[in-house]
């Protein structure tokens, strides 16, 4: 089973979320706890969480389908420790906002260098910030998402999760998020059989598939290896229909939530029933 979905609006409450994941026909979905533009936000209500709790149980949503995003400001590799603190103390308000929620993952980006540490030293600091923020947290299982490699952002290959795992103290709270339009833009292809196997199995070896707790699932704009973060609609943009198929035919990747986040959300319901229509070929 796959739980196929997107990245919906939690607008007027985190309640929502679920309400429109349900509307569009999936059977998980990923959100924003909070304004994703915003440092910090006022704690999540008992009542929305009630309804929040409520409305899972009614639509059938169960807490390893949903893949919840941090904020955008944050960066756990900031090399000015102010900034990192800031961060970190963000990051660690958003894993309890999960945890209240009775959810299981934080998805984030790794960080960026901004050009002023080196790549290793970089890394290093997210570890330390992520292992902080296990230490101070309950449950949370902070998941690592893939980069294009935009600008100075890290993750774009897959040694830099596996270098974070490595040092993460409790690797039960630690998992990785697979984007397909990132990994793609970062230099792993996907589109035909065989470069999907050959990155699957590269994947598998560096990192392991027991650490992927979810993926993005998006078409792209830029192209390949441009090292440029533009989603596309399914099938319309460089990587193209086959890969989504391969995706939904494999066995390795049962179990864990598949997320939209293409460009538009209006044909949302329309790919999630033909990635659907894809597990069974
Ligand atoms: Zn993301
Ligand atoms: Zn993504």
């Amino acid at each position: 089973m796959k739980y196929v979905g997107a990245h919906v609006s939690a607008a007027g409450g985190v309640e929502n979320a679920v309400i429109n994941a349900k509307k569009i026909g999936a059977d998980g979905f990923a959100l924003f706890t909070k304004n994703q533009r915003q440092w910090f936000a006022k704690p999540l209500s008992e009542k929305n969480i009630a309804k929040f709790k409520e409305y899972m149980e009614e639509h059938n949503f169960t807490p390893d389908a949903v893949l919840p995003h941090d904020s955008y400001l944050i960066n756990l590799g900031h090399p000015e420790e102010e900034k990192r603190e800031k961060s970190l103390k963000s990051f660690i308000d958003e894993a309890k906002r999960v945890e209240s929620l009775g959810l299981k993952y934080l998805n984030f980006h790794p960080g960026s260098h901004l050009k002023k540490i080196s790549e290793e030293e970089c890394l290093d600091l997210i570890s330390e910030s992520v292992n902080k923020a296990i230490s101070e947290t309950e449950s949370c299982i902070f998941v690592i998402e893939t980069t294009a490699g935009q600008g100075s952002n890290l993750g774009y290959k897959f040694e830099h999760l596996a270098y974070i795992i490595d040092k993460i103290k409790d690797k039960e709270r630690i998992g990785v998020c697979i984007d397909t339009a990132h990994i793609f833009a970062a230099g792993y292809d996907i589109r035909t059989k065989e470069a999907y196997e050959k990155t699957m199995r590269k994947f598998d070896e560096i990192v392991g598939f027991k650490y992927l707790k979810g993926m993005h699932i998006n078409d792209s704009k830029a192209k390949f290896a441009s090292r440029v973060d533009r989603h596309h609609s399914l099938g319309k943009g460089e990587i193209g229909i086959d890969a989504f198929k391969f995706i939904m035919q494999d066995k390795r990747i049962d179990n864990i939530p598949l997320i939209l986040e293409t460009i538009d959300p209006d044909i949302w319901a329309e790919e999630i029933k033909l990635l659907k229509s894809f597990e069974n070929v």
